[in-house]
């Protein structure tokens, strides 16, 4: 009594082609253990173009639209399912700014980043997005 409920959560978080490249996979896994989160799926794989259009489908009228389809399709990602307390906005805060430019200092994208297009990770922005994209790249026997 007296404390704040906190909720379990899943979320997705994903390394995206900059980041495997660079070869950042190992560090951002054990920034993500370190802080408690629970990997519930994992897999390194190249997203096709429909994927990729589908997940970013909020983003279809936008002028970077094509060339974010362009730069998530260009190498292997990382695509990881996330669970703990609060995981949806504590993903996102260690992310932090899309542009690394605006990141708080120690967060993955002021670390890493090197522009708002190339900014090393992703994460869901609520329980609804977290949700959808989970359900666009696990199948439901792949999450343990
Ligand atoms: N993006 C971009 N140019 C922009 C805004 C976004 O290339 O002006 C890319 C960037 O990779 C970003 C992704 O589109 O991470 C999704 O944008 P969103 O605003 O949802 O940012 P996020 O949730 O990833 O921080």
């Amino acid at each position: 009594m007296g404390y704040a409920a906190q909720a379990m959560e899943r979320t997705f978080a994903m390394i995206k082609p900059d980041g495997v490249k660079r070869g950042l996979t190992a560090e951002l896994l054990t920034r993500i253990q370190r802080k408690g989160y629970r990997v519930v799926g994992l897999k390194q794989f190249v997203i096709s173009r429909e994927l990729a259009e589908n997940h970013y489908g909020e983003h279809k009228e936008r002028p970077f639209f094509g060339e974010l389809v362009n730069f998530i399709t260009s190498g292997p990602v990382v695509a990881i399912a996330l669970e703990g307390e609060n995981a949806i906005s504590g993903w996102r805060g260690m992310m932090g700014a899309t542009n690394p430019a605006n990141a708080a200092p120690g967060t993955i994208r002021a670390d890493y980043a090197t522009s708002t297009g190339e900014n090393v990770t992703h994460g869901s922005d609520s329980p609804e997005s977290a949700e959808r994209e989970l359900g666009l790249f696990f199948k439901p026997e792949e999450l343990l």
